[in-house]
């Protein structure tokens, strides 16, 4: 059995989210993805985060038609900050003899080393890594990522480059301006019905 993961704030989601999370499950194969908002990124303390509970629900909207998607809580039940080798052993427990492969974007790829046992999770998942800028040179950072470690090397998603953040969609809510060239249109609603990210 094939697993992916994709973790994020997803502050709120976006349409590159969404594209990766299908690209994700058709070129991997995957029996099914789990999508996981984290409840608090370490890297994160300063940033407005909207409730638990708004992320987890707009991320149900924009993945209800992705049907081999998961949207699951079990970061946000968990006390303390989030980690994901916390996560996959979780899951590792729930699913003894499945394939893990864990998605993350090139910017959270350049600061893998930062993240909590980077070494024992990188042996317990496939990583798969999304291109986010022009200049990206992922060969030379896989190299780096995985040099001396007998671990899988990591593969590259093939997905178009999307111009689009979280923080992107948050600017322009700050400053009166339309998100729905980022968000799908439930998602659009449900921010504009919860007031969401008026303020900074
Ligand atoms: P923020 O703007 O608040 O930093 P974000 O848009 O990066 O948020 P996250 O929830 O942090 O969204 O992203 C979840 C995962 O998706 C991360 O691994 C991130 O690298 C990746 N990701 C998000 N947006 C893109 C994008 N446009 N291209 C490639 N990867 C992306």
């Amino acid at each position: 059995m094939k697993i992916g993961i994709m973790g994020g704030t997803f502050n709120p989601v976006h349409i590159g989210h969404i594209a990766f999370v299908r690209a994700f499950i058709t070129q991997i194969e995957l029996d099914m993805c789990y999508v996981i908002p984290a409840r608090r990124s370490p890297f994160r303390m300063n940033e407005p985060l909207a409730e638990d509970i708004h992320r987890l629900r707009m991320l149900e909207l924009g993945l209800h038609d992705v049907a081999l998607a998961k949207v699951s809580d079990i970061e946000i039940q968990r006390e303390g900050f989030s980690y994901t080798i916390d996560t996959v052993k979780a899951l590792l427990e729930t699913y003894p003899h499945a394939t893990l492969y864990l998605l993350i974007g090139e910017d959270q790829a350049h600061r893998f080393k930062e993240w909590k046992d980077w070494k024992e999770l990188l042996g317990l998942v496939q990583l798969c890594i999304i291109q986010r800028t022009e200049q990206a040179n992922l060969t030379t950072l896989i190299h780096d990522l995985i040099h001396g470690l007998n671990v899988k090397n990591p593969l590259i998603l093939k997905t178009p480059l999307f111009h689009v953040s979280s923080t992107l969609i948050r600017e322009l809510r700050m400053s009166d301006q339309s998100i729905s060239d980022y968000v799908p249109k439930n998602v659009e609603e449900y921010i504009l019905d919860n007031n969401l990210y008026l303020t900074s």
